[in-house]
């Protein structure tokens, strides 16, 4: 055989060879169809998340940056978060001032100390004041975020007012910042606010929610002013000390305004439920305690297969979630007929549900309260003291209640015997909220 032809063969045998090996070895880095599992199982019972969707940073009145905070949440157990700024989403350059007057040294160290150096963007505006930059959301995400453990979901608080009284409501997942419009009324503000989210998610082809905050804070929000159709859920705890969840000798609490809200829509208005919202509303980070605007007050437990914005929001307008202070339930069965859950109980604590329902045949008549000039005052109207009744109480591990069909709704609040650790005012126990179940 004549050389080169030896030297050709010789090379072809040797590509042939390699080919043999790569093709052999791709196909062992295949993975086979017939074994692949999919990346997110559903998994076989209820998965509950934690969350918080009212929290704020640097980029509006909160005191710390909005890493540090929603690595306070990862480490606190939570899985996912909103930092819901005042009429701004995170984005854009933004730098704070920090020097004497601002008060801000506790965050930049802190802030180095877990970040590192080389992570925190610093710089001189003049001679007495430095610069440190705000990371916008999708900056900082991806340092935080797990598949499967932990979600930044961007929001906002749409910072209102009717006259005097503060209007202010979360949209979550949102992907442009929403300017507050004005309504003629307490009630218009709601309505064209919430309306302008619904755009936005129509437009952007999203999945977003919104609720209205904080009804008691400054009295600016009453049971009446939510009987619209655009609203869906309201917070009927916040942990900010200002906001006078608990009400006063004038007013209700948020949770016996859920009540009216509830009897309202079902019995008179044909509206649909209104889910009750948990939240912190946190703005403090560097110092603990009670009259202390902090994290870890009260927070939401969504019941969804996945870990995603969608799917959260998704859950949320179903009503699939509950509201806790301290108390984790299990099964939360909410139908036409039951409504069903089990507790996770702690040692040593002790547990009490009452189950909350107005009645049909309920008056749902109201006066107005009266000063001894005969001035009608704008406090709570007076309504039958039936409306949000204790139907029934339990002290079992596993409530149940069965709707008769002569409830307009029924829901339950469990209320344990242990304290909460940082709570919203003295002498709080922690409580878990279930939404309500309509026959
Ligand atoms: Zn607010
Ligand atoms: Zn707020």
């Amino acid at each position: 055989m004549p050389k080169r032809l030896r030297t050709l063969l010789a090379a072809l045998l040797s590509i042939a060879c390699v080919s043999l090996v790569v093709g052999w070895q791709l196909a062992g880095s295949q993975p086979n169809p017939a074994k692949t599992e999919p990346l997110f199982k559903v998994a076989a019972g209820p998965t509950y998340w934690k969350g918080n969707l009212h929290t704020h940073s640097l980029w509006s009145d909160g005191n710390d940056f909005p890493e540090m905070i929603a690595d306070w949440y990862k480490s606190h157990g939570y899985h996912f978060l909103t930092l819901s700024d005042h009429n701004v989403l995170s984005e854009g350059e933004r730098w704070i001032d920090v020097n004497a007057k601002t008060n801000r040294d506790v965050a930049v160290k802190k802030y180095v100390d877990r970040f590192g150096s080389a992570w925190v963007e610093r710089r001189m505006k003049d001679a007495k004041t430095e610069q440190v930059r705000l990371k916008p959301l999708a900056e900082f995400r991806s340092m935080l975020e797990e598949a499967g453990k932990f979600l930044l979901i961007p929001g906002e608080e749409i910072t209102h007012r009717y006259a005097k009284n503060p209007v202010h409501m979360n949209a979550i997942n949102l992907r442009d910042v929403i300017l507050p419009a004005d309504g003629k009324s307490v009630s218009e503000t709601i309505v064209v606010n919430l309306r302008a989210v619904r755009e936005q998610q129509k437009k952007k082809g999203l999945r977003t929610i919104a609720f209205l905050n904080h009804p008691n804070f400054v009295w600016g929000v009453k049971a009446e002013d939510m009987l619209t159709e655009e609203l869906r859920f309201f917070e009927i705890f916040n942990g900010h000390p200002i906001v006078k969840n608990y009400g006063d000798a004038t007013h209700v609490s948020c949770e016996k305004m859920w009540d009216i809200v509830l009897a309202l829509r079902l019995g008179k208005e044909k509206l649909p439920i209104v889910y009750g919202m948990v939240t912190d509303d946190a703005h403090e980070y560097h110092s603990y305690g009670i009259g202390k605007t902090n994290p870890g007050r009260g927070w939401i437990m969504v019941q969804t297969p996945f870990l995603t914005a969608e799917s959260m929001c998704k859950a949320m307008d179903a009503g699939d979630f509950y509201g806790s202070t301290g108390v984790v339930l299990k099964h939360v069965k909410r139908s036409a007929k039951e409504l069903s859950f089990a507790i996770l109980p702690e040692e040593g604590v002790k547990y009490k549900t009452q189950f909350i329902a107005t009645m049909k045949d309920t008056s749902l008549a109201s006066t107005p309260k009266i000063d001894k000039d005969g001035k009608q005052l704008d406090v709570t109207r007076d309504y039958h003291t039936d409306l949000g009744k204790v139907v029934a109480e339990s002290d079992s591990l596993e409530p149940s209640y069965r709707l008769t069909g002569k409830e307009l709704y029924v829901r339950a609040k469990v209320i344990s015997t242990k304290l909460h650790p940082n709570p919203y005012q003295k002498g709080d126990v922690e409580v878990a909220w279930t939404q309500p179940a309509t026959p």
